[in-house]
């Protein structure tokens, strides 16, 4: 078993409700959820004329393999309506990989730990509402720190968060 957290992120549509849908499909057959973070509303980055996104961690125990688990999560994009447009712009729901235990894995496919989450606080903030301790493989920070280093991006905590 390996404890894995996952990024979610939905800019379209309904955006609360995918959040949901997809935390339902996640909890299901060899993924088992073991932590959601509260729901953060955040400001685009990169590509920055589209709606402000809704953001959030979750915490997992799995045994499926990296590229396994992969393969699920887009399984799911897809269900939920997700269309591969513009690199960075609008998407019903997104989902990364942002750790695997403490696995490096730099495949085609598949790069972890997620090699942007590092200095997004849309990623930094909810992830260290669940493993403020948490040390990434790679630099060897903690997620407290690496937070400290993004304060001034503009993110707001929602006070209802999702369950599973
Ligand atoms: P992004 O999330 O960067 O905006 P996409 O969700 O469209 O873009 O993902 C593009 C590709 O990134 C996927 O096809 C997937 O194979 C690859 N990828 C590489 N590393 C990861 C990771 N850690 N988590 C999720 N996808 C990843
Ligand atoms: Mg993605």
């Amino acid at each position: 078993m390996k404890t894995v957290y996952l990024g979610l992120g939905s800019n379209v549509g309904d955006r609360r409700a995918q959040l949901q849908n997809a935390l339902k499909a996640l909890n299901s057959g060899d993924v088992e959820v073991t932590g959601v973070s509260p729901v953060y509303e955040t400001e685009p980055q990169g590509l920055r004329e589209q709606p402000w996104f809704l953001n959030m961690v979750v915490e997992a125990h799995t045994s499926l393999f990296p590229l396994q688990l992969l393969t699920r999560i887009e399984e799911i994009e897809k269900q939920f309506g997700r269309r591969r447009m513009i690199p960075n712009g609008p998407r019903t729901l997104d989902i990364d990989i942002l750790l695997y235990g403490r696995a490096v894995i730099r495949s085609e496919r598949l790069v972890v730990p997620h090699p942007r989450y590092t200095e997004r606080r849309f990623v930094l903030a909810p992830l260290h509402d669940l493993a403020p301790d948490l040390r990434d493989p790679v630099n060897g920070k903690s997620i407290r720190e690496m937070l400290l280093a993004v304060a001034n991006q503009p993110i707001r905590r929602l006070a209802k968060s999702l369950q599973t």
